[in-house]
């Protein structure tokens, strides 16, 4: 199967149809931090680059904020390609960005344990990952004075619903 027809079939998009008009990528606020802009990840993914696609800065710096899939006149949800792609560069360990793969992997997990996001978990994950254990430290104060952090390990009541939707998911990607 070629890189164009896996990421085709495992995002459910078809990235062929992208006849590079730009508007992608005009519209994206990280752009200007992006080693390959979103419509020359399109190219790229058409022309089987699979290495520099992988390898790319890109798809750990997007953002997810789907702009780019709102502007694409031919209705490609590119932010939906981009996750897609973190998760074969995961898969591989290619993670060109080893913070913000990190930083994914511990929020992922956080949901999977608990169904929700739980940002003293998703520290302590990340932190146990990085190894950067003094980092924004200073915050903690300030952050517990405003109560914006729970050490209430709470799960929501449906987890079993939420470990469904994981295993689906993983199901789709094979
Ligand atoms: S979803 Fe990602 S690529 Fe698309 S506009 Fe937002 S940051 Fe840029
Ligand atoms: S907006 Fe759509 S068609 Fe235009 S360059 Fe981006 S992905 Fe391609």
């Amino acid at each position: 199967m070629s890189f164009l027809q896996e990421v085709n079939r495992r995002s459910g998009e078809q990235v062929q149809l992208c006849f590079q008009c730009f508007k992608c990528s005009l519209g994206c606020p990280v752009a200007f931090a992006m080693d390959y802009l979103p419509h020359q990840l399109m190219r790229l993914i058409q022309l089987e680059k699979r290495e520099e696609v992988l390898n790319s800065h890109t798809i750990w710096l997007c953002a997810a904020c789907e702009t780019c899939t709102t502007r694409c006149p031919n209705g490609i949800d590119i932010a939906k390609v981009i996750d897609t792609l973190r998760q074969m560069a995961m898969e591989e360990n290619k993670g060109t960005e080893k913070e913000i793969v990190a930083f994914h992997k511990s929020f992922l997990d956080t949901v999977y344990h608990l169904g929700r996001a739980h940002e003293v978990g998703l520290m302590a994950l990340y932190k146990l990952r990085t190894k950067r254990f003094l980092d924004d430290l200073w915050l903690v104060p300030e952050l517990v004075k405003r109560q914006k952090l729970s050490f209430r390990l709470s799960k929501v009541e449906n987890l079993g619903e939420v470990k469904k939707i994981f295993k689906k998911a993983a199901l789709w990607q094979k």
